[in-house]
């Protein structure tokens, strides 16, 4: 726990939240500021800014409450998709430093974009540039 951080004072209940999941690994919340209705978040208990200090326990919970929280709120809302992301670090888009998903219901009608909306430009590549690239970062 990170006693400055808003996320683990939730957890704490030192913060209130409109609550809809918990376990032993997560909790699920509704965004205080959503962009859609039933936008919620999904956090692990620990603290931990990026998806890569998550240990394996927490990134299968995480996903695990994910995905039960998109279908409930696909079926409860009449939604027939979600956006689920995450904002991996501070230039990514990061507000509190605890990683958290974000599950927005959508509809064909609701006025918003897909993910590659967040770049005003495509990055300009070619065949043999991804594939350099593809052997740089393969693991
Ligand atoms: P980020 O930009 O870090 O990915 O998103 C942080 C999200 O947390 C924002 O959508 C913001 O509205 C939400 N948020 C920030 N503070 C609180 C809070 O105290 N309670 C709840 N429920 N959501 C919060
Ligand atoms: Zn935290």
């Amino acid at each position: 726990m990170a006693d400055s951080c808003v996320f683990c004072k939730i957890i704490k209940g030192e913060i209130p939240c409109h609550k809809i999941y918990e376990d032993e690994n997560t909790i699920s919340f509704l965004d205080i500021n959503p962009i859609a209705e039933g936008h919620a978040l999904v956090i692990p208990k620990t603290h931990a800014t990026l998806v890569e200090d998550l240990n394996n326990d927490n990134i299968s919970s995480i996903f695990e409450t994910t995905q039960n929280i998109s279908k409930k709120l696909r079926e409860t809302l009449g939604k027939p998709s979600t956006t689920i992301a995450i904002h991996n670090g501070k230039e990514a888009g990061q507000e509190i430093p605890h990683v958290h998903v974000h599950i927005i219901p959508r509809d064909a009608v609701d006025g918003g974009g897909a993910i590659h909306n967040i770049m005003s430009e495509p990055y300009q590549t070619d065949n043999e540039k991804l594939q350099k690239l593809a052997d740089r970062i393969s693991i």
